[in-house]
């Protein structure tokens, strides 16, 4: 009887396991998993509730900004403080951390349910509230110093565009140094905000467990610190090859640009951008002429064509409430209002509700904005099912989403894409070369930076506690290491070179998720050109194919509820890696072992 007993027993434990939804599943005699469901559902009725009143707040104050009237922003201050005092409740710490410490009794889902609730706490955690308001009030006062500055060249006020125009353009180094030294002075006034702020931002994520800031935010990937920066150094280590060839063509380059002799490293103020990060206008490609092509359209044609090319890969049309409540077209000349203009896309209710702002016209930046955004717009529609509980509806880590759209963004720049839509001649020549060095100068220039130089200095000054007085020399230590880049004289410590980048100081310690999203969209176009379509990645077209449908919305459908590197090998074979991108710019390879003949290579191994 008892044998028997013991066997029911188990056979209502194998038919619960198999037929109540996953979410739901009950293990064992505990009721842990029903508990923690019952909780994981109330919070998300709430939270749903709570951030579908702020989005559209949000979504007001952005697209609808009157000069004198801070009706929106006000509206959306309160919204974002009653969501965060949600969030970051201490009710909702305790029970996520509670129902944690027994995951033998909960499923997978649930684990990263209430692993998502505690990181969204941990932003703005009560346990701290005094802390969390500090930090919100130095946040946005280091903000308003680095947009406030008043930035001069001999006495004479420029804005950040002007430095860049002669930064981009100048021939002449006395007035390229002064520049760059001028772009460098905002971080005088920033440096006591940034050990305000570094003390702020580690103080307020250490109640939950979290080492540092920079811990905090690379929790997020599942990752320790350890296997991020191992991570951010293999990336490093796959392109320095065509990194050092790069360096050593810039070096030769711009001596005779300047009429200099040849550098040992990069002077950082012979760049074309402040911090060195983006070379591309080291060079002019003569490229298509596909603003000429889309001067006739509206701008309705070119965000229809984007919804029309996704159409194409098996994606359903956009919902009609996209259409109706979406903010697309340029604000009517003598409109009483301005919107941002910067382009956007937004999940508002984590349901149906999806729009995207952007000012469209007809030229080929936004026909290209357009597929970007589009793209953005259709990861949300596909993990929107109810395989994905709405905590975990985002992309599969931070840099999915902006790897998928900028991906589709320069899929649909390519040539012959671009002639099978009718937007550029059949004949059409471009120099390949020129072009493959311009993009060069961009995606593989970027990576040390992204990868190397912002990754470690903030790692130093958050889990390290990098004292004040080394700042400056820690910072150009890791420049040098990593971009081979020097300042024209010694930056003493009344700087603070970090400073001047805006990331720094207002979008703290996720900087690789940019490098991350280059890595990731290079593979996964890789895998798309070469293994799905059966063409040169260079030129490609998407068009049409559903194969490449299917193999986007296996990557997209399941949001953050599958780890990211699962998602990654399942859909490629592969694991994160530089390799693609190494191989996209392999014909550069050849180029420079005839251009960098005979010059002297000067950068060190990482
Ligand atoms: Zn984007």
């Amino acid at each position: 009887m008892k044998y028997l007993a013991f066997a029911s027993l188990l056979l209502v434990i194998f038919f619960s396991i198999a037929f109540i939804p996953d979410g739901q599943r009950v293990v064992g005699a505990s009721d842990v998993g029903a508990d923690a469901q019952k909780f994981i559902d109330e919070y998300t009725a709430e939270y749903l509730k709570l951030r579908y009143i702020y989005s559209q707040a949000s979504w007001n104050s952005n697209t609808r900004i009157v000069e004198g009237d801070d009706t929106n922003a006000k509206a959306e201050n309160a919204a974002l403080e009653r969501l965060t005092t949600f969030t970051g409740s201490t009710r909702n710490i305790e029970k996520a951390q509670a129902f944690l410490k027994e995951q033998a009794g909960l499923t997978p889902l649930q684990v990263k349910q209430l692993r998502s609730i505690l990181y969204t706490a941990g932003e703005y955690p009560e346990t701290v509230k005094d802390l969390v308001k500090e930090r919100i009030a130095a946040e946005t006062a280091q903000t308003e110093k680095l947009y406030g500055f008043d930035f001069k060249i001999d006495g004479k006020s420029v804005t950040p565009n002007d430095v860049d125009e002669i930064l981009r353009t100048s021939n002449d180094p006395a007035r390229r140094r002064k520049a760059w030294e001028a772009s460098k002075e905002v971080g005088r006034v920033l440096k006591d905000g940034l050990t305000n702020l570094q003390r702020l931002r580690n103080t307020t994520v250490r109640p939950l467990g979290y080492s540092s800031y920079v811990n905090y935010q690379i929790s997020d990937y599942g990752l320790t610190n350890q296997e991020m920066l191992q991570l951010l150094d293999k990336f490093n280590r796959e392109l320095r090859p065509l990194y050092r060839e790069l360096h050593t063509w810039a070096r030769y380059e711009l001596a005779k640009r300047y009429n200099q002799p040849v550098p040992e490293q990069l002077p950082a103020d012979w760049l074309p951008n402040r911090w060195g990060q983006d070379w591309s206008s080291l060079v002019k490609v003569e490229g298509l002429d596909i603003d000429g092509a889309l001067k006739s359209k509206t701008p309705e044609w070119i965000v229809k064509q984007a919804e029309q090319f996704y159409i194409s890969l098996g994606f359903p049309p956009l919902p009609q409430s996209f259409w109706d409540k979406s903010s697309l077209y340029p604000v009517p000349a003598g409109a009483s209002y301005k919107k941002n203009t910067h382009a956007s896309a937004w999940h508002l209710d984590l349901q149906a509700d999806v729009r995207s702002l952007m000012s469209v016209e007809p030229n080929a930046d936004w026909y290209e904005t357009a597929h970007h955004e589009l793209g953005h717009i259709y990861y949300y529609i596909s993990y929107t099912n109810p395989d994905v509980p709405p905590l975990l509806r985002e992309g599969a880590n931070r840099a999915y989403h902006e790897a998928v759209g900028t991906m589709i963004g320069l899929a649909a720049m390519q040539k012959p894409f671009l002639e099978g839509r009718g937007l550029a001649p059949k004949n059409a020549k471009v120099n390949q070369t020129q072009e493959l060095l311009r993009e060069a100068l961009n995606y593989v220039v970027f990576t040390p930076f992204s990868a190397g130089t912002m990754p470690r200095f903030e790692y130093d000054l958050y889990e390290q506690n990098l004292p004040k007085d080394q700042y400056n020399k820690r910072w150009w230590e890791y420049v040098l290491k990593y971009q081979g880049i020097v300042p024209p004289a010694t930056r003493g410590e009344e700087y603070c070179d970090a400073c001047t980048k805006t990331h720094i100081n207002d979008d703290a310690a996720q900087y690789y998720d940019y490098a991350i999203a280059n890595i990731l969209l290079f593979q996964l176009h890789d895998h798309i050109a070469r293994k799905i379509l059966k063409q040169d990645p260079h030129a490609t077209n998407y068009y049409g194919s559903k194969a490449v449908g299917d193999f986007l919305r296996k990557i997209l459908r399941p949001g953050s509820s599958r780890d990211w590197r699962m998602v990654l090998k399942e859909a490629t074979g592969e694991d994160l890696s530089a390799k693609a991108m190494l191989r996209y710019f392999e014909p550069l390879m050849k180029y420079f072992k005839q251009v960098n003949k005979g010059r002297k290579y000067t950068l060190a191994e990482i």
